[in-house]
């Protein structure tokens, strides 16, 4: 595994305010190891929540596709259930699939046995949808609680947080989402070496975006489409590589 990109758990804290840190803030080790950065300055890994959506998912695709970048999908169960074919294509087209629950819910209020089942069935689905099984499983909301880490190790996956989330669900126009993207090309510009940056050397972004809604079907995310037009070779022109989940954290991982 790649230890350098998993910071290891600390104590569970039982401050209230150290909890809700836990629950919800990307970089928290307080309920288990997550990954929110690669481990390479130039490695970008884009990833897409809240999918699939077919009013959305195919132009993304042929978008990636023209600019020759892979990226993960964290896709819900139920979703899934729909357009499985969708599914399927998105792997056939060298992506990454990972687990984002059945239904959604915010797991920080689920209990053990129900956050167990969200996660079973969003990777059975993906299993009749693809013929593969998800290595990795992001949190609705980004909520955790303190058995998920747990729940999720023993059914062999590893949580995904991010290391920037513009807000593509908000109503704002595409050029505020645009902007909202700017630190990535900022963090390329400064090539910092492995170790002298934030988190000790954990350097590349994870950048979380969403092809789909999670409370509705064919949502409207032309404006993430729109960003991603503009930043997709304006990125690769500062050297950046897309690299899914998978290919960022290394090959004892996926093994
Ligand atoms: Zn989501």
């Amino acid at each position: 595994m790649g230890l350098w990109l998993i910071a290891g758990p600390v104590v569970a804290a039982g401050f209230a305010s150290f909890t809700a840190y836990g629950a919800v803030h990307p970089r928290a080790q307080i309920f288990g190891a997550t990954l929110f950065r690669t481990p390479h300055p130039q490695q970008l890994a884009l990833t897409f929540d809240d999918g699939p959506n077919p009013a959305i998912t195919p132009k993304l695709l042929d978008l990636l596709d023209r600019h020759r970048a892979k990226a993960t999908f964290f896709v819900i169960g139920r979703y899934v259930r729909q357009f499985p074919a969708l599914v399927k294509e998105i792997a056939a087209r060298g992506h990454l699939l990972g687990n984002h629950t059945d239904s959604h819910p915010n797991l920080f209020f689920c209990a053990p046995a129900e956050t167990r089942d969200e996660l079973l069935r969003c990777t059975e689905a993906i299993q009749q949808a693809a013929g593969l099984e998800p290595r990795w499983f992001r949190p609705p909301f980004g909520f955790r609680s303190p058995w998920l880490g747990g729940i999720v190790h023993r059914q062999g996956m590893h949580t995904v947080m991010w290391s920037l989330l513009p807000g593509d669900w908000r109503d704002k126009s595409a050029d505020w989402l645009t902007a909202r993207m700017q630190p990535i090309a900022d963090h390329a510009r400064k090539k910092l070496p492995p170790g002298s940056g934030y988190g000790g050397g954990l350097l590349g972004d994870i950048l979380c975006l969403h092809d789909g809604y999670h409370a509705a079907q064919n949502a409207d995310r032309t404006r993430t489409l729109a960003a991603l037009e503009f930043w997709l070779p304006r990125w690769r022109d500062l050297g950046l590589e897309f690299v899914t989940i998978s290919q960022a954290a290394g090959k004892a991982v996926e093994g």
